[in-house]
């Protein structure tokens, strides 16, 4: 029987790839705009550039943009960056279409859920206050924390042993078929791809190891009834989906 449902953060739960991408899309319009004497495609291309070379969580990416340009060192560029990308940021998190109201039946199936997540602690922590996700959560699971990444087993085993279940009563759902899918399978677990966002079409050698694909969150609550959830008790009619 299923007890617990592990999700990823980014791009399962929280839209992080399309967040992303408008953050930097508008850091260097604000850029552009307070002067920054290149054309917008060349600074946003130049920026993605530097995020493939250095990271996503690098923290000087305009510095090093202005220099990647051969320009001087301008505080006020930089600046214009940082507000344009945290404005971003603040204001157009989104949490992934249905995701709130898959978790609210899953809750209501009495199952237990959990995060597990690679990825800066801080800033994954960010993502779920801000959007009130916290409270539907028994146990976050962050790689940092815990010394491994996805799609090590250790880290799968670790967040097995916190909920004290055995691999064949617990689902993992994720976007990516390599740390989310592969991982989970390969120490027992039932694995749910959610075909989404940037990595829809990658890392396709690992899909054998997905047992269901959805395009939907509103599947994963289905999926877990014919498995063997806890919703044969027919305890999910009365979902809120305005909570
Ligand atoms: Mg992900």
């Amino acid at each position: 029987m299923i007890k617990v449902v592990l999700f990823d953060l980014d791009d399962t739960l929280v839209d992080t790839t399309k967040l992303a991408e408008r953050a930097r899309r508008n850091a260097i319009e604000n850029m552009v705009k307070h002067g920054l004497p290149v054309d917008f495609e060349t600074a946003y291309n130049g920026l993605l550039d530097l995020i493939n070379e250095y990271g996503s969580n690098f923290p000087h990416h305009f510095d090093y943009l202005l220099r990647r340009l051969d320009l001087k060192y301008n505080p006020k560029w930089v600046a214009a960056g940082v507000i344009g990308y945290h404005n971003t940021k603040f204001t157009q998190l989104k949490d992934v279409r249905h995701a709130r109201k898959m978790l609210i039946q899953l809750s209501s199936m009495g199952l237990r859920l959990g995060i597990v997540t690679d990825g800066d602690p801080i800033k994954q922590w960010e993502k779920i206050l801000r959007l009130e996700l916290e409270d539907f959560f028994e146990h976050v699971i962050i790689s940092d924390f815990e010394g491994v990444k996805k799609p090590h087993p250790k880290i799968y085993q670790k967040a097995l042993k916190l909920f004290g279940v055995e691999p064949e009563d617990a689902v993992m759902v994720g976007d990516r078929l390599y740390s989310d899918i592969y991982g989970a399978k390969k120490v027992g677990m039932h694995t749910i791809w959610f075909r989404y966002g940037r990595r829809r079409s990658e890392e396709l050698e690992y899909r054998r190891y997905a047992d269901f694909e959805i395009e939907d969150l509103l599947e994963v609550p289905k999926i877990i009834e014919k498995l063997g959830g806890k919703g044969e008790e027919g305890s999910n009619k009365e979902v809120h989906a305005d909570r």
